[in-house]
């Protein structure tokens, strides 16, 4: 009698848990990096208007996605640089992260692209293309990542979804990690073979 009470207590705290935690646990398949893979390197410039803070966040969106990449792409952040309409205009051999403002033209115009009552949070130049921008004012800090994660996607090739961190509109669940779909049409996009690569699966 004893030990079933226990067992039930056991139950409760963990419902209790699972209650609390408004996010599932999720988890990254475990390819390990092979030596073979050909390695494509991505620099990365960073603009100077992000604070510490946002550039330990970036940092944690580009370790995930090399994770996921697994040796076949290489994110990494080569510099800071102080981001203007020249900057944006200027040739750059690999990728740009913006600080956006709300009132910067280009936010106005994909502001304009959503669907009524909602505002863009970030937004790509391209598909697959090489400019990344945050509208940092208007995300809590817990949304950068997911919002990097999302807009790093649409870099390497990814359109939106039904679900997962492609899915369009913001959710915490969906953003926090790169799941199986998305990993497969990046594979498609960069011609990398997909059973290489690390997903996440959520519990
Ligand atoms: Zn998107």
């Amino acid at each position: 009698m004893k030990k079933l009470l226990s067992c039930l207590l056991a139950l409760i705290t963990v419902f209790a848990v699972s209650c609390v935690s408004p996010l599932r646990q999720y988890q990254y398949t475990l390819n390990q990096y092979n030596n073979d893979s050909v390695v494509r390197d991505v620099p990365i410039l960073v603009d100077l208007a992000f604070d510490n803070q946002d550039v330990i966040i970036i940092n944690a969106a580009i370790a995930q996605w090399n994770y996921a990449l697994n040796g076949w792409l290489h994110l990494h952040i080569v510099g800071y640089v102080f981001v203007d309409d020249a900057e944006l205009t200027k040739y750059h051999s690999g990728w740009l992260f913006v600080k956006a403002l709300s009132t910067d033209k280009l936010t106005i115009m994909h502001d304009k692209e959503q669907k009524p009552g909602y505002h863009a949070l970030g937004f790509v130049n391209d598909i697959g293309g090489n400019q990344l921008f945050i509208i940092r004012e208007r995300l809590d800090n817990e949304q950068v990542l997911g919002i990097l994660l999302h807009e790093i996607g649409h870099l390497l090739g990814a359109q939106h979804d039904e679900a997962g961190l492609m899915v369009q509109y913001y959710n915490e669940i969906d953003y926090q990690c790169i799941d199986e779909n998305t990993i497969k049409e990046i594979a498609v996009h960069e011609k990398l073979p997909v059973a290489t690569l690390n997903y996440c699966t959520l519990d």
